[in-house]
């Protein structure tokens, strides 16, 4: 955990990328408060963070959840003297969904030999984002502006992307991914690929050109097109196949396959699709 440094990857804007999970926390810092994106897994893990924060600024901090998954937000414990902004859908999905990220969490750890973290994580209070947005919204920073971009469905239903329009950034959660597939669990595979388009061509995401993943390395914006454009690809067989007669997650990953996206992704994305189309669902 020590050997972890920040990057600076613009003019006061920072990526802190851990080896576990790969994931990226962001830190941008304005004249009077500084910005952090994504917590960590637990409250030790924010600490850790928040400590690492603190070697770069001492000034007044803001939080952003880009969204619910645990290893983005269960590190709120460790922030919450600070205002914690996430999309009200986190909120929602945290308060449903918490305890059983946590149980599905500290039983992979234990299967992995991993009993203290897995201790950590039971420790761990769930602490909810409490300032909510649920459309684009600027906060001030002094002397610079971050942007928190919601441009619809795709990773889960409540991404949020942070844009720093005057550093060209978007740090854009888990709607991108480098180095692995796209994550499906509970993603809205037929509607993320226009999302992450409606993101490139708000007018921040146009003018950026570097992008900081949920997990993975830094990439810049042809990257993020081809992510688009492969979900586009993804979400047009299904859409194929469904229009067909009917039809199960097995015909459903196979019709995708050859598209680049590994077996295990493709049959979540089938599992998702089927899902979403069977019922009303959020
Ligand atoms: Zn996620």
């Amino acid at each position: 955990m020590s050997e972890v440094s920040w990057r600076e990857v613009a003019p006061g804007v920072h990526v802190r990328r851990h080896e576990e999970l790969k994931l990226n926390c962001g830190l941008v810092v304005g004249e009077q408060r500084a910005l952090v994106v994504d917590t960590r897994s637990f409250h030790r893990q924010g600490s850790d963070l928040l400590r690492a924060v603190r070697e770069i600024t001492d000034l007044e901090l803001v939080v952003v959840n880009t969204h619910a998954h645990f290893d983005h937000c269960f590190g709120n414990a460790a922030f919450r003297d600070s205002q914690i902004y996430a999309h009200s859908g986190a909120a929602d999905d945290l308060l449903r969904t918490g305890e059983h990220q946590r149980r599905q969490v500290v039983e992979h750890l234990r299967s992995t030999d991993r009993e203290e973290i897995a201790r950590d994580v039971e420790a761990t209070e769930i602490v909810l984002p409490f300032y909510l947005v649920e459309e684009d919204t600027a906060i001030d920073l002094g002397g610079r502006e971050v942007e928190l971009l919601y441009a619809g469905r795709g990773h889960t239903d409540h991404d949020l992307a942070v844009a720093v329009p005057d550093a060209g950034v978007v740090f854009a959660g888990d709607l991108v991914e480098e180095g692995a597939d796209p994550a499906m669990e509970d993603a809205f595979p037929m509607e993320w690929a226009a999302t992450l388009h409606a993101l490139l061509e708000r007018p921040a995401g146009v003018l950026s050109e570097t992008w900081v993943p949920g997990h993975g390395r830094v990439v810049d914006r042809s990257f993020v097109q081809e992510q688009a454009a492969l979900l586009g690809r993804l979400a047009e067989t299904f859409t194929e196949v469904l229009a067909g007669r009917p039809t199960g997650v097995d015909a459903l990953a196979s019709a995708a396959r050859g598209l680049g996206l590994e077996d295990h992704t493709l049959r979540q994305a089938a599992v998702r699709a089927l899902e979403l189309r069977s019922g009303p669902t959020s």
